[in-house]
């Protein structure tokens, strides 16, 4: 922050709310706008965002005036600096992928999140909760395991507080952690048995419904007793994979294995002669529907490029 001198303060971006954003500096946190000049070059904060305050309590002044670079982005849609809106939060080291037992494991879904976050720049890790719930956990981690590649799979139960040691090994002082996952798989009840019940320095922005039950409104960003930092993420349903074709590869690493292999370079492992990826699945060692999958996301990502180049 060196070239900031005077009324200025550092801080990060806690959680977005309509027109304003929760900051936490160093001493205390405020609740802000944006200067208008951010806005006009098209800058939004996202959670997890370091920025810079402009603090004049004397004229009543006080505001984002700038965003740092973001080493990391998350995004649904569109990726990319120069899209802010589409971002789900900025400088995440790590993402967990939380699914559950009893509700529907869905392998295309998983794939998709890993592609993001892979495009993202941030590391994964797939979260199975509701472990208690023991038969069906086996079974959805025997399946997420079959397509995590290296990523890590950890199964735990929140509500039994079950595992979260293995949760704890990514919880590093300093870094910054989100999780990702449908509505219900129980991101709300991990971070609750992650923080100990001392530490609730967290801002009211929950939602309650009619039934009395929480809906997270909007992302929220908590530190552990520990050090890290957790940011809490609404189930993004409608998440898309963007333009970043990035992720991909990541996501299919048999199928990034075998592509140099083909006879053009360029090779979409469709119907190509000398095809070393559509070989390999008739020869048993990629599944067919992961090379579906992969078309799938990489027809989508093509879609959404399209899409920006004529300007949607
Ligand atoms: P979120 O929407 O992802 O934040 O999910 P919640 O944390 O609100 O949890 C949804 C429901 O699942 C709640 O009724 C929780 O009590 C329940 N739940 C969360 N973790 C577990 C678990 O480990 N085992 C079981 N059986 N239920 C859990
Ligand atoms: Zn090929």
């Amino acid at each position: 922050f060196s070239r900031y001198t005077g009324p200025y303060i550092a801080g990060r971006v806690a959680a977005r709310h309509r027109t304003a954003f929760d900051v936490i500096t160093e001493n205390r946190k405020f609740r802000v706008k944006t200067s208008g000049a951010l806005l006009k070059i098209g800058k939004i904060p996202a959670v997890g965002d370091f920025v810079v305050i402009l603090n004049q309590p004397e004229t009543g002044t006080r505001m984002i005036v700038d965003i740092l670079p973001r080493r990391s982005i998350l995004t649904r849609g569109a990726a990319g600096e120069g899209n802010t809106e589409q971002v789900i939060a900025a400088n995440l080291d790590i993402v967990f992928i939380v699914t559950a037992a009893g509700s529907d494991f869905n392998p295309r879904r998983l794939e998709r999140y890993l592609t993001i976050v892979h495009a993202s720049g941030a590391k994964p890790v797939i979260v199975i909760n509701k472990s208690d719930l023991a038969e069906d956990a086996e079974k959805i981690a025997a399946e997420a395991v079959k397509i995590a590649g290296k990523v890590p799979v950890v199964t735990i139960s929140a509500l039994k507080k079950n595992g979260l040691e293995e949760l704890e090994n990514y919880l590093m002082p300093e870094k910054t952690v989100a999780l990702v996952g449908s509505s219900g798989v129980g991101k709300s009840t991990i971070i609750n048995a992650l923080l100990s019940e001392e530490v609730q320095d967290t801002f009211d922005t929950r939602k309650y419904d009619e039934k009395g039950r929480h809906t997270t409104t909007v992302r929220q960003l908590f530190t552990l007793p520990g050090g890290a930092v957790i940011i809490d993420n609404p189930g993004v349903r409608e998440i898309q994979i963007g333009s970043a074709a990035a992720g991909i590869d990541e996501t299919f690493p048999e199928i990034a294995e075998f592509a140099p292999e083909c006879r053009y370079r360029n090779c979409r492992h469709t119907d190509e002669p000398g095809c070393a990826v559509i070989e390999a699945v008739n020869a048993g060692f990629i599944p067919k529907e992961r090379l579906e999958s992969y078309h799938r996301l990489m027809k989508e990502s093509e879609f959404q490029a399209e899409k920006e180049e004529i300007g949607l």
